[in-house]
C-alpha cells in the first residue's frame, strides 16, 4: 500500500459512472471514476486547510480539507494504536475459545475474537491509507456524493 503523503500522488475523483455485478450470492457495486490531478494543491506547513480545486469534469470549484504532513502521520499514528490495542482482545478471545473447547461459551468467544480480528483490520487500513485530504464539510450535498480525493494510479 503506498503510504506517501505526496499530494502529486492524489486525484480528485468525479463519479462517471456506478455498475453493479450480480453474482449468486452478493451484489457488488463498482463506482468508475474521472481521475484529475489536484494542481497546484500543498499542505500547508501546519494543521489543516480549506482550498478549492477545479473539477474539470463538471466545471465546479470543489473545496477540500488538507492536512499538514505532521497531522497525517499523526493520525496515521493513532490508528496504528488502536489497531494494537485491539490486538490483545482479539487474541485473548480466540485463546479462550480454544480453552474452553468447543460449546457455546466458546462459540460466542470466537465471534467476538472475529469481531475485534476485524475492527483491528480497519484501524491498521485506516492507519495505513489516511491521505490526509478529502472533501471539505462545508462542500454540498450534491458535489459530496460524485466527488472524493482518489489514490492516484499514475
Ligand atoms: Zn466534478
Amino acid at each position: 500500500m503506498d503510504r506517501s503523503t505526496d499530494m502529486a500522488k492524489l486525484d480528485l475523483g468525479h463519479v462517471v459512472g456506478r455498475s453493479t455485478k450480480h453474482r449468486i450470492n452478493s451484489t457488488t457495486t463498482v463506482t468508475q471514476w474521472a481521475l484529475y490531478p489536484l494542481g497546484g494543491v500543498r499542505r500547508p506547513a501546519d494543521g489543516t486547510y480549506v482550498t478549492s480545486v477545479y473539477c474539470r469534469r463538471c466545471g465546479r470549484a470543489v473545496r477540500l480539507s488538507v492536512d499538514s504532513e505532521t497531522v497525517v502521520l499523526k493520525k496515521r499514528r493513532t490508528w496504528g494504536i488502536w489497531g494494537w490495542s485491539l490486538t490483545c482482545p482479539a487474541l485473548v478471545m480466540i485463546l479462550i475459545a480454544f480453552v474452553v473447547g468447543f460449546g457455546t461459551a466458546a462459540g460466542g468467544s470466537l465471534i467476538g475474537g472475529g469481531a475485534f480480528v476485524l475492527l483491528t483490520g480497519l484501524a491498521f487500513g485506516a492507519a495505513a491509507s489516511d491521505t490526509g485530504a478529502r472533501i471539505a464539510k462545508g462542500e454540498p450535498r450534491a458535489s459530496r456524493k460524485i466527488h472524493e480525493i482518489r489514490r492516484s494510479l499514475r
